[in-house]
């Protein structure tokens, strides 16, 4: 078996907010995609703005998100699966003594769809690190933590 590659697409919304969903209390926040990703490239953790834990980032995905990396997990399998089936009924086809047919597995079709809801959703700006998120100011109404640095915004 090879390894495994893919590339998740997660979908930013109309200013370039990236959905995250914290592993601790649950809550939606956005962080910006050219940022978040600049981030990435020195940085493993991330803050939650809500309960300001830190947790690895890859831990933050949405469900949604998790859901969407599960399934092209599983299509890539189903596809390998198939390629070496196909291959081997292929192999056997003028094997008189076997017969092997080979109906191959339905990869499903993957809904590229992570669109962050903003419903009542405000930017706002680390003054430490110039970081923007988008978080839900009812949710986060007592404390906002940078996502980033951490520091309460
Ligand atoms: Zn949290
Ligand atoms: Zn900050």
């Amino acid at each position: 078996m090879s390894e495994l590659k893919f590339k998740i697409e997660i979908e930013s919304d109309n200013d370039g907010y990236v959905a995250f969903e914290c592993p601790f209390c649950e809550t939606i926040f956005g962080l910006k995609s050219n940022e978040y990703q600049e981030w990435l490239e020195t940085n493993n953790e991330i803050y939650c703005p809500y309960c300001g834990l830190k947790d690895n980032k890859d831990n933050f995905y949405t469900k949604e998100v998790v859901e969407q990396i599960k399934q092209i997990a599983l299509n890539s399998a189903y596809e390998q699966i198939n390629t070496v089936f196909t291959k081997m009924a292929k192999s056997m086809s003028n094997n008189k003594y076997i017969k092997m047919t080979y109906k191959p597995l339905k990869t499903a079709r993957i809904d590229n769809n992570n669109k962050t809801d903003e419903s009542s959703d405000e930017i706002f700006e680390c003054k430490s690190c110039q970081h923007h998120l988008k978080v839900n100011y009812i949710v986060g109404k007592s404390r906002i933590y940078c996502s980033y640095c951490g520091r309460d915004i």
